[in-house]
């Protein structure tokens, strides 16, 4: 319901507050990605109405779409889901951000197709930190060859990492992967000197874990829009509406 979205995002900002003074952060340095998935242009509206400035996307047409009906607000546009070949060229043209770019060849495919004319492409590089294979994400040590690679594109801005572990129980067994993947990028700094200055981590149910362990980038979707429905509403999307939720 579009009128229990301010109140939804007050109580999420509560949240994130909360757990930036718990450790001490500044809340200027984390940015709320309101994920948007099967939810409808005229609720991403309302979030805009309400001060919301970021949305997240998993799947390429319903984002599309949106966009289009959206064009009139100025939205920054973050594609988060599985990123297969023939979608590339589409988030490369119409996405300010990609989180969940998980080899080399995606990479590649960004750089080559994103236009000239745009700002280069916000990147994060997803991390597999569970080791489940049934999971998107590069395995750790595969990334730092990765983040070499990205430096002979300028039009690609490797920005950091991103993760989406497993879900955890409580508060300090949901810190352990957001602890490694900021260790990783620390690691990967300082290895291949580059600045990763995003960590994009945190969902409805761990972002204050995320926080405490230094996310930039929160992406949160339930506790923002309520439950997703089950069916994805786009009929003809050949996309899993389940994959990664
Ligand atoms: C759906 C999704 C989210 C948001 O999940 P919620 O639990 O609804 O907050 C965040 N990140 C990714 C990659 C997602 O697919």
């Amino acid at each position: 319901m579009a009128d229990d979205l301010p109140a939804r995002l007050e109580r999420v900002r509560a949240r994130i507050e909360a757990a930036a003074r718990l450790t001490g952060r500044d809340i200027e340095d984390i940015c709320l990605v309101a994920v948007a998935k099967t939810r409808s242009a005229s609720e991403i509206r309302a979030m805009a109405a309400a001060g919301v400035t970021d949305i997240g996307e998993n799947y390429l047409q319903e984002a599309l779409e949106k966009q289009r009906e959206l064009a009139d607000l100025d939205l920054t546009w973050h594609f988060i889901g599985a990123l297969q070949s023939n979608k590339t060229r589409a988030v490369a043209e119409h996405f300010d951000w990609v989180h969940s770019v998980d080899r080399l060849r995606t990479l590649r495919r960004l750089a080559a197709q994103r236009p000239a004319d745009l700002a280069p492409l916000n990147v994060c590089l997803q991390v597999n930190l569970d080791d489940e294979s049934s999971k998107a994400g590069l395995a750790p040590e595969a990334v730092a060859e990765v983040v070499e690679a990205a430096r002979a594109w300028p039009n690609i801005a490797l920005r950091g990492l991103m993760a989406l572990p497993a879900p955890r129980i409580d508060t300090s067994s949901q810190r352990e992967p957001f602890r490694r993947l900021a260790a990783l990028a620390l690691e990967l700094e300082q290895r291949c000197g580059v600045a990763l200055d995003v960590l994009s981590m945190g969902m409805s149910d761990d972002l204050e874990a995320a926080v405490a362990e230094g996310a930039t980038h929160i992406r949160v979707g339930t506790a923002l829009f309520g439950p997703r429905p089950v069916q994805s509403p786009n009929p003809v999307s050949d996309e899993d509406p389940n994959h990664d939720i």
